[in-house]
């Protein structure tokens, strides 16, 4: 199921998926260290490197936020805390957008995530549902 939609959406988006569960790329392509590639993600032009999580949605909303990091390259900023935060929260848009929503599990893995960017200060990322609604709301007043 959750590969159909990484697939498809890479398809869509002409990137290209290297899929670390294959130990051929970590070994070969990669660092050679299977460390680098727990629970951790990489983007290469157009290419994702999906690293190996012990939890499949986690490994799903880590593409999502590969897909953020892609979308918003071009609103780059110096920070790269909030270049961080950026592409989780577009990351979760994007998501949202092909109907896929995160447990709280999955959303309090992304705040791990960002922590580290951030001296180890817990943020609380946006609600997924509240960006939607927002963006909703933008449809609908025409903007
Ligand atoms: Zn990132």
């Amino acid at each position: 199921m959750d590969d159909n939609i990484i697939q498809s959406i890479s398809n869509n988006m002409n990137l290209k998926i290297t899929d670390c569960k294959e130990i051929s790329y970590w070994v070969n392509g990669g660092t050679g260290c299977r460390e680098d590639y727990v629970n951790k993600s990489y983007i290469c032009g157009n290419e994702i490197i999906l690293g190996i999580y012990d939890s499949e949605e986690n490994r799903l909303i880590s593409f999502f936020h590969e897909l953020g990091h892609i979308a918003s390259h071009k609103l780059w900023v110096e920070s790269e805390y909030e270049n961080e935060k950026m592409a989780w929260e577009i990351g979760f848009m994007i998501a949202a957008s092909h109907g896929v929503f995160f447990s709280e599990e999955a959303e309090d893995f992304a705040n791990e995530q960002l922590k580290t960017y951030n001296n180890g200060e817990v943020v609380e990322l946006v609600d997924t549902l509240d960006l939607v609604l927002q963006k909703e709301q933008l449809k609908s007043s025409g903007q």
